[in-house]
């Protein structure tokens, strides 16, 4: 296994590789999707002390609703490390499902 030391990286790379395997520095659990996200929001929701680290999508996802934050507003792509390529998913689409009435099915979408 390659093994990448990311405090030495001057800038972040673009990209995971499907050679690193990395630990979310809140929750501990494998990284599997990599983000870009707006500056002006990982410096509002990760503090100092993970903002070197790598955090997940899910615990970002989790820190943005508890700020009243929509993350589908400030994710600039997802990143899935596929064998020997990254592929960038830009988000275009959004759900929100009415989980008060489930048998409403009430559905809001949200595009950008
Ligand atoms: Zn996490």
């Amino acid at each position: 296994m390659r093994k990448v030391i990311l405090s030495r990286l001057r800038t972040w790379p673009g990209a995971l590789s499907d050679g690193l395997i990395l630990l979310c520095s809140i929750c501990g659990e494998r990284v599997d999707l990599d983000y870009n996200v707006e500056d002006v929001i990982w410096e509002k929701l990760i503090s100092e002390e993970h903002r070197r680290s790598v955090v997940c999508l899910f615990c970002l996802d989790r820190l943005a609703e508890q700020e009243n934050i929509e993350l589908f507003d400030h994710i600039q792509n997802i990143q899935y490390a596929a064998r020997g390529r990254t592929v960038i998913l830009k988000p275009t689409k959004m759900f929100i499902y009415d989980n008060d009435n489930p048998d409403a099915w009430r559905i809001r979408a949200f595009q950008r």
